[in-house]
């Protein structure tokens, strides 16, 4: 993928992350005596749900590895397409 704005405004150091939002099953205790539920504590994360959180104009927020955040337009367009572009590696 490539970025509209891949540089830090700030600093002018490369984004080094993506804010994407994920689902989480969050586990529960039920008491029996009470007839009611509790958090445990723990979840689950589906990590299979997580996608990048897209504002209202389709743009992503970056941050670069000094804590700088930004908006950018991002273009998902096949890697393998573009010069010097690397297969992204499976997390
Ligand atoms: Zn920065």
């Amino acid at each position: 993928m490539q970025f509209s704005k891949p540089d830090c405004p700030e600093c002018g150091k490369k984004a080094a992350d993506m804010l994407e939002s994920l689902y989480a099953w969050a586990h529960l205790n039920y008491f029996e005596d009470a007839d009611v539920f509790d958090y445990q504590g723990g979840s689950k994360v589906d990590w299979d749900s997580q996608e990048p959180d897209e504002n209202k104009e389709g743009k992503v927020q970056l941050q670069c590895p000094a804590g700088h955040q930004w908006d950018s337009e991002v273009d998902y367009s096949d890697p393998e397409e573009k010069p010097n572009g690397e297969t992204p590696s499976q997390a």
